[in-house]
């Protein structure tokens, strides 16, 4: 059975569903997007991701009249007519067919092409990965230097994972300039002496929503959070690694460029980390 997508005011089966070869998001790599994972049904975090989702708007000046509340019920439609209990929705805004190909913005008013769909993912919650832990490599952060705007420019962020993926490993951490920027896909983290140790925020990096939460959940729990900046070395001498990300919630990491991080298996604060986050999510979820 084919999916039901959302193309412009329209849900669509995904055969049907076709954008413009003229559009700037196909073009130029002009557009953002967001992840929400679905849990039981419900949307985790939704409010977070609409947030981001209208500040990279505004950030790219691309104008979408959708309102939260049309947002949300186009997200439950889709839940609804594709019986989604576990997966995720992704949702792509490009600044819409501008016409022939012309670096210049297409003149106000040019509507803007918004695609949304499904993706099942059965047991989403329970990836064996997180009881295992995964393996990264570091690779020189070779992005633009606004990586808080969520856009679909991800080329590199692919040929990373490939790149991973060809010496043997899970994932790739970001350096720049001596220091761990974020995850390929996610906002990184180490742990020493019970001290949970993340990047700040800055352009740098990508604001997690599931960072956000994590780091909430964390004071919550009296655990001591320092933001700053870390080194592949240090987190190589760390007690525990770990990253979050919408749709892995928080996944342990236990090797960084070949050295095991503290035992070599997910530790406690990671492991307790997930439980929370996976809980407190659940319950917040709409
Ligand atoms: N950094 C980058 C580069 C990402 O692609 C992502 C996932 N979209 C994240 C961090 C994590 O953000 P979030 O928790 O909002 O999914």
């Amino acid at each position: 059975m084919s999916r039901i997508v959302y193309l412009n005011g329209q849900y669509l089966p995904e055969e049907e569903a076709s954008v413009s070869i003229f559009d700037r998001g196909f073009v130029m790599g002009d557009a953002v997007y967001e992840v929400t994972s679905i849990l039981d049904g419900k949307i985790l975090e939704f409010e977070g991701h609409i947030a981001r989702l209208n500040r990279s708007l505004s950030e790219l000046e691309i104008t979408c009249d959708i309102t939260p509340e049309e947002w949300l019920e186009i997200h439950r439609e889709l839940i609804a007519r594709n019986d989604l209990v576990e997966g995720m929705i992704y949702l792509q805004v490009s600044r819409g067919n501008a016409g022939d190909r012309d670096f210049h913005y297409p003149p106000a008013g040019t509507p803007p092409t918004v695609v949304l769909y499904t993706q099942s993912k059965p047991g989403l919650a329970d990836d064996p990965k997180a009881k295992k832990g995964i393996t990264v490599i570091s690779v020189p952060d070779l992005r633009w230097h606004r990586r808080d705007i969520k856009t679909v420019q991800l080329l590199y962020a692919s040929m990373v994972k490939m790149a991973a993926e060809k010496a043997g490993k899970n994932d790739a951490w970001f350096v720049e300039d001596g220091f761990v920027t974020e995850g390929s896909s996610n906002n990184v983290y180490i742990v020493k002496n019970g001290k949970i140790i993340t990047r700040q925020l800055s352009n740098d990096i990508l604001h997690g929503i599931t960072r956000a939460s994590l780091l909430k959940y964390a004071a919550e729990s009296q655990m001591e959070v320092e933001e700053r900046l870390f080194t592949i070395e240090e987190a190589q001498g760390a007690d525990e690694a770990f990253y979050t990300s919408a749709s892995a919630f928080v996944m342990p990491v236990v090797e960084v460029d070949g050295v095991a991080v503290g035992s070599g298996k997910p530790g406690p604060v990671a492991t307790r980390l997930r439980e929370i986050y996976l809980e407190e999510s659940r319950k917040a979820a709409i």
